[in-house]
């Protein structure tokens, strides 16, 4: 029979102390060469400097006509069309001019070109109603990158203008970081599969495919490590097999003191946990812990303590194993729509909406923030960093916040 203890033997943390411990354990997994043109959601293991020079020839900026600054306002004779994609085999001469469209390189001789709106063209004379500058109206070569310069840093998440810039460039295979993959397990007798019978007093697993798909969300290739029952042997062996397979392995449950409490125990067993206890709020039991050079969190059982957790504590960890130059969720400063109530011990993290309204980022409560209650997080896309205390701070009043996801 097992013992509860009383109070918990690890120091309580602060939250900064604790991402302090996992980010200094979180350093990018290796490194994969992929197909560029699809490696949207990756994030850059090299820098990219462009091997050419875009454009690599002077080109029209707009459909027009090509011809020689110096020539005035004089008539030019149309000698050619030039449409893009081909090269032109020809030189204007002075009083000559060709028609050209955007984007085509400019034939030799020219100097800049004149857009359609400011000419007349009759019978293959062309008047020219303003005078032009040399380069007008002219890309010239290396204006938009010039050769050999930087233009990806290694660490950045490639999204559509990054694919767009590799194709422009033709590199068509690019290195970038390995996808963590994620292991999630639940524990306790009470948790059921989600399209099972549930028997009286029984819990559908919610935790498991909530944290899946927070961990697919972060990047990561994911695997479903099913229950483990409160029996210190099966959560130890579903563990233990779990990480054969995975860098990061996510439990929920189990973490508190109760006497069907199991997670530290085994994760002292198996490896070394850093910490324990965190001065956070929803989810103070939060376990880190590591087993050679694979991460493991023992997330809290309650819904949203296990989710909040994972935002605050396992998200960065995956985003910095993938190489991410920033993974954290950037930090404004938010107005707050109605008062918010503290909690006395410890930071809290509530969960809001935040919308842009009157030139300012106003946050939302979403209602009672129970840790049993995940309609507190449907919908958020922020964390307000409520400090400890006992006053209440008034709508109108401006904390801290994380945004989880776009702006409303
Ligand atoms: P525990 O930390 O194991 O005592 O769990 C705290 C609470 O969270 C209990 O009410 C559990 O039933 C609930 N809980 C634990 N694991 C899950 C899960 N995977 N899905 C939904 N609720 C859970
Ligand atoms: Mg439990």
């Amino acid at each position: 029979m097992s013992e509860m203890l009383r109070e918990s033997p690890y120091p309580m943390v602060s939250v900064d102390e604790a991402l302090r411990l996992i980010m200094s354990r979180a350093a990018p997994l290796d490194v994969e060469e992929v197909d560029a043109l699809t490696a949207d959601g990756r994030v850059l293991a090299e820098g990219i400097r462009s091997p050419e020079a875009v454009p690599d020839a002077p080109r029209a900026a707009m459909d027009g006509y090509a011809l020689r600054a110096a020539d005035g306002l004089a008539e030019r004779r149309v000698v050619a069309e030039l449409t893009a994609g081909v090269t032109p085999d020809l030189l204007i001469g002075p009083g000559m001019a060709a028609r050209i469209m955007t984007g085509t390189p400019v034939p030799a001789g020219a100097d800049a070109m004149i857009p359609v709106e400011f000419t007349e063209e009759h019978a293959g004379a062309l008047r020219v109603l303003r005078a032009v500058q040399p380069g007008d109206h002219v890309h010239t070569v290396g204006q938009d990158i010039a050769p050999g310069a930087p233009v990806l840093e290694p660490g950045t998440v490639l999204g559509a203008p990054e694919v767009g810039l590799l194709a422009a460039l033709g590199l068509t295979r690019v290195r970038v970081y390995r996808r963590p993959r994620v292991g999630v397990l639940s524990t306790g007798d009470e948790i059921v599969e989600p399209g099972t019978v549930r028997p009286a007093g029984g819990v559908r697993d919610s935790n498991r495919y909530a944290l899946l798909a927070a961990a697919r969300e972060a990047g990561c290739e994911t695997r479903s490590l099913g229950i483990a029952r409160d029996d210190p042997a099966v959560q130890r062996q579903a563990i233990l097999q779990g990480l054969e397979h995975t860098d990061v392995l996510i439990t929920s449950g189990g973490a508190s003191m109760g006497a069907r409490d199991l997670i530290k125990g085994i994760l002292t067993e198996i490896g070394a946990i850093h910490f324990g206890r965190v001065a956070f709020k929803p989810g103070k039991p939060t376990t880190f812990a590591t087993v050679g050079d694979k991460l493991i969190f023992g997330l809290p059982g309650y819904p949203v303590s296990s989710l909040v957790s994972f935002e605050v504590f396992v998200r960065p960890a995956l985003r910095a194993l993938q190489g991410d130059a920033r993974p954290m969720r950037p930090r404004v400063r938010v107005t707050l729509a109605g008062p918010v109530r503290p909690a006395p011990d410890r930071p809290e993290y509530q969960r809001v909406v935040v919308r842009w309204a009157d030139g300012r980022l106003l946050a939302t409560t979403t209602g009672a923030q129970g840790s049993s209650r995940l309609l507190s997080l449907r919908g958020a896309n922020g964390l307000i960093l409520v400090p400890p205390g006992d006053r209440e701070h008034p709508a109108g009043a401006e904390l801290e916040a994380l945004l989880t996801g776009p702006l409303m």
